[in-house]
C-alpha cells in the first residue's frame, strides 16, 4: 500500500494488492485525482467522468497511441481502440467493443472516441473516407432522434437498437427533462418555408408533447445542431424525398399530440369519445396523406392508449466498415446494471441484458485465457471460476423461466393479472436459490419488512434486486392498436406506411405481435451471437458524481457503480491463471536493471534474458511460466517486488 499512496495508484488492478473493494477505490480516486482518468484491470479500460475536457485526445495522443502495444504507454481509451484495431487488421478479427456503465458516465464519449480514433489511423483510401465521413456522421442523426435531456445527463441516449426505443419520453417527460432533441431542433432550425410545409409553428409552446419549462439546454444549439443533423443524414446517404419524409413523420409525432380527444355524452347515457379540434386532424391528413374521418376513427376508439408502454435499455450499435474486406468493428453503448427505489419491468429488462453481458464477459475472458495458454505452450490448469447461469436460466429458460411465465399469463385467456403472474413465479422458483418473495420468504419462516407482497426479487451477480410486478403483464404486452396501425398503413406516405406493416390487410390474420419480454429476448440472443463470433473488447465507465461536476470523487456512488460493473470480479477472473504477462523484450528492457548478468549489456535473446534476470532474483519457478513469445507471472506480489527493486536502483 505504501507504494500506492507515493504513486498515482497502481495502473492495472491486477496488480492491486490486497485486493479489496476498498484499496480499489482508494487506487481510482487517487489515480483521478491526478486527471487520471484511465485505469486497467489486464485488457479491460476503466474510464471515471472527468466532467471536463482533459488535454489528452489531440493529434499527438492519436500519434502516439497509434501502433504502441497495449501496455506500453499509460492506459487511455485510445490504447484500447489501438489494440481492437490492430486485431482487427493484423489478425482479421472481426472486433466489438462492449461500453458499459449508468447514466452520464460517458459511454457514448467513449464510443465518439474510439470512433474518431480508428477514423483517424485506418487506410486512407477514397472509398474508406466515404465510409469513415459516414460513420462519424451517423452520431449526430443517432443522438438527434435518440437522446434527450434528462435529470442526470443532459444529452442522456434513449435508445437500444431498433425497437427499444424509450417510447414513453415522447409524451411524457420528467420534471426537468426533455422530448428528443429532434423536436426542440425541427422548431428552431427549420426556415419559415420548411416549417409552413410542415403544418408547424416555431415556439415549442405550443405543443403539447414539448415540455414547456425546458426547451433549452445549456450550451446545446438545436438551430444548428438541426443544420448539423439534416447535413449528416446526406451523407450517411438519405435521399433528399427521405429526409424530407423523415421530418413529416416527426411532424406527424407533434401534432398527433395537440389531437385532444374528447368525452362525449350522447343522448343514451354511454360517452363516447371525439376530437375537439378538427383542425390539427385535418393538417394531419394533408401532411401525410390520411383521410382525416378514418384517422379520427382509428385514434377515437376507446383502445387507444399511446405510449403507455416503454422498454428502456441504452444500447446503441453503430457498424464500421473499414474498407475492402467487410471486418467488422461494432461499438456497443449499453446501459449498465440498474437498481432504483422502485424497480418495474424497464429495470428488469436491462438488468438482464446485464447479466447476459456478464455471462459473456466470464466465459470469453476465461477462453481467451485458455487460448493464450495454449498459443504460448503454457500447462493450463482448468480455473474454477463461478459463473452466473442458474440466473440467466432463472430469466429466460425457455419454458420454465420468468420471461415465459410472463408470456404465458399474457396469452392465457381469462382473469389474467400481475398478481396471477407472481402467484406463479412464487410458487415455481419457492426453492429457487436466487429467487424471494414475501410468500417464498414467509415459508422459509424469514422475515423482511422491505418487501410487500407484489414484489419479487432477483440475486443478481451484481446484487439483490427487488422488482414491482406492477404493470408487467401490460408492458409486456406492448400493443399497439390494429385501428390504429390500419389507418397508418392506408397513408399516401412511404415512411409512415412502411412502419406499420402490421397494418397490411394481407397481414391482418397474423398472429399478435410478439411482446416485449420475447422480442427483447430475441435481441439479446442476436447481440449475444453476435459478441461470440467477435474480439471483445471491454469499457466499464463510472460517474464520479452525480452533479455533472468535474473534480468531485463520492466514494460511496463509485463503489455501488463498482459493484452493479462486477469489477473486483472482473479482476478475480483476471488473476484466476497469471495476473499479469509480459512479452521478453519490453520486460527485459523495465528490469534488466536488477542484476549485474543483464545490465548494463546484455547479448543474448530476450528470453534467455528475461530467465537469468528472474533466476538470479531467486524468484519461486512456481510463480512464473515461460511461454513462447512472453512471461507469465502468478501473483501481483512478485510483479510488485520486481517494481519495488526498480524503484529502489
Ligand atoms: P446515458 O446512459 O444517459 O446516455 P452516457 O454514459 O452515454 O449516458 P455521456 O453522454 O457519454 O454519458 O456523458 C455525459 C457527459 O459527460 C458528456 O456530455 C460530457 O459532458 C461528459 N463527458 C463524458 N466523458 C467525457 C470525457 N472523456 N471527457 C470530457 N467530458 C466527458
Ligand atoms: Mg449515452
Amino acid at each position: 500500500m505504501a507504494l500506492l499512496e507515493r504513486s498515482i495508484g497502481v495502473e492495472d488492478l491486477v496488480l492491486l494488492e490486497p485486493l479489496a473493494q476498498e484499496s480499489m477505490l482508494k487506487n481510482l480516486q487517487l489515480r483521478y485525482e491526478k486527471k487520471e482518468i484511465y485505469t486497467y484491470i489486464g485488457n479491460v479500460l476503466i474510464s471515471v467522468n472527468p466532467y471536463q475536457q482533459l488535454p489528452i485526445y489531440g493529434p499527438d495522443f492519436i500519434a502516439k497511441y497509434r501502433d504502441c502495444t497495449f501496455y506500453e504507454e499509460k492506459p487511455h481509451i485510445y490504447a484500447l481502440a489501438n489494440m481492437a484495431y490492430q486485431s482487427l487488421r493484423d489478425q482479421n478479427r472481426d472486433q466489438c467493443i462492449l461500453i458499459t456503465g449508468e447514466s452520464g458516465a460517458g459511454k457514448t464519449e467513449a464510443s465518439k472516441l474510439v470512433m474518431s480514433f480508428v477514423a483517424a489511423v485506418c487506410e486512407k483510401g477514397e472509398q474508406v473516407n466515404s465510409v469513415k465521413e459516414q460513420l462519424l456522421q451517423s452520431n449526430p442523426v443517432l443522438e438527434a432522434f435518440g437522446n434527450a435531456k434528462t435529470i442526470r445527463n443532459n444529452n442522456s441516449s434513449r435508445f437500444v437498437s431498433e425497437h427499444l426505443l424509450e417510447k414513453s419520453r415522447v409524451v411524457k417527460q420528467l420534471e426537468g427533462e426533455r422530448n428528443f432533441h429532434i423536436f426542440y431542433q425541427l422548431l428552431a432550425g427549420a426556415d419559415a418555408q420548411l416549417l409552413k410545409a410542415l403544418k408547424l409553428d416555431r415556439d415549442p409552446c405550443g405543443y403539447t408533447y414539448l415540455n414547456r419549462e425546458v426547451s433549452r439546454v445549456n450550451g446545446m444549439d438545436d438551430e444548428s445542431n438541426f443544420k448539423a443533423v439534416q447535413n449528416a443524414m446526406a451523407v450517411i446517404g438519405f435521399s433528399e424525398a427521405e429526409i424530407r419524409q423523415v421530418l413529416e413523420v416527426t411532424a406527424l409525432v407533434l401534432k398527433l399530440g395537440n389531437v385532444e380527444l374528447m368525452d362525449e355524452f350522447q343522448a343514451n347515457g354511454l360517452s363516447a369519445s371525439g376530437i375537439r379540434d378538427g383542425k390539427g386532424i385535418q393538417e394531419i391528413g394533408e401532411l401525410v396523406g390520411l383521410n382525416s374521418q378514418e384517422l379520427e376513427r382509428a385514434l377515437c376508439s376507446k383502445t387507444v392508449k399511446t405510449g403507455k408502454e416503454n422498454v428502456v435499455t441504452q444500447l446503441t450499435i453503430t457498424q464500421v466498415g473499414t474498407g475492402e474486406k467487410k471486418k467488422v468493428m461494432g461499438v456497443l453503448d449499453i446501459y449498465g446494471f440498474e437498481i432504483l427505489e422502485d424497480n418495474s419491468f424497464e429495470q428488469f429488462v436491462i438488468n438482464y441484458c446485464n447479466e447476459k453481458l456478464q455471462q459473456v464477459f466470464i466465459e470469453m475472458t476465461l477462453k481467451e485465457e485458455q487460448e493464450e495458454y495454449k498459443k504460448e505452450g503454457i500447462q493450463w490448469t482448468k480455473v474454477d471460476f463461478s459463473d452466473n447461469n442458474i440466473i440467466c436460466n432463472l430469466i429466460e429458460h425457455n419454458q420454465k423461466g420468468i420471461l415465459a411465465m410472463l408470456d404465458e399469463e399474457c396469452l392465457r385467456p381469462g382473469q389474467v393479472s400481475d398478481t396471477t403472474f407472481l402467484a406463479k413465479l412464487n410458487h415455481l422458483f419457492s426453492k429457487h436459490s436466487h429467487y424471494e418473495s414475501k410468500v417464498t420468504l414467509n415459508a422459509q419462516r424469514q422475515s423482511d419488512h422491505t418487501m410487500s407482497f407484489n414484489c419479487f426479487r432477483i440475486c443478481h451477480y451484481a446484487g439483490k434486486v427487488t422488482y414491482n410486478v406492477t404493470s408487467f403483464i401490460d408492458k409486456n404486452n406492448d400493443l399497439l392498436f390494429r385501428d390504429l396501425s390500419q389507418a397508418m398503413w392506408k397513408a399516401r406516405h412511404p415512411l409512415l406506411r412502411s412502419m406499420f406493416p402490421e397494418g397490411d390487410p394481407k397481414n391482418a390474420s397474423l398472429k399478435r405481435p410478439p411482446t416485449a419480454g420475447t422480442q427483447l429476448k430475441s435481441s439479446v440472443a442476436i447481440l449475444m451471437k453476435n459478441l461470440y463470433s467477435k474480439n471483445p473488447n471491454y469499457i466499464r465507465c463510472i460517474k464520479p458524481n452525480e452533479h455533472q461536476q468535474c473534480g468531485q470523487f463520492s466514494s460511496e456512488l463509485v463503489a455501488t457503480q463498482t459493484r452493479y460493473l462486477g469489477l473486483l470480479e472482473n479482476v478475480r477472473v483476471r488473476r484466476a491463471g497469471y495476473a499479469y504477462r509480459q512479452g521478453y523484450k519490453p520486460f527485459l528492457e523495465r528490469y534488466r536493471l536488477l542484476n549485474r548478468s543483464t545490465w548494463p549489456r546484455w547479448n543474448g535473446g530476450d528470453r534467455e534474458g528475461v530467465e537469468k534476470l528472474l533466476g538470479e532474483l531467486s524468484i519461486s519457478s512456481e510463480e512464473l511460466a515461460f511461454g513462447k513469445t512472453k512471461i507469465f507471472i502468478k501473483s501481483p506480489k512478485t510483479l510488485f517486488y520486481l517494481e519495488e527493486q526498480r524503484r529502489l536502483r
